[in-house]
């Protein structure tokens, strides 16, 4: 199995390919997630609820 390339923002769980989370502007990652949580929309998502996500995008469900 293959590692993912993507890493995960540790603060907002986004998936995060640049230096610097585009969402709260975090620069702590980790890369070790599982699972991801594609948003479409952010107000009609039980998911996005769930996890205080607001903003679309690809999230991991769970980070270590
Ligand atoms: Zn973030």
């Amino acid at each position: 199995m293959l590692s993912l390339p993507e890493k995960v923002c540790r603060s907002c769980r986004r998936i995060v390919l640049k230096d610097k989370c585009p969402i709260c502007g975090g620069d702590s990652f980790t890369t070790t997630w599982t699972g991801v949580a594609h948003i479409l929309d952010a107000n009609d998502s039980i998911i996005a609820t769930e996890m205080g996500v607001d903003i679309p995008g690809k999230y991991a469900l769970r980070v270590r």
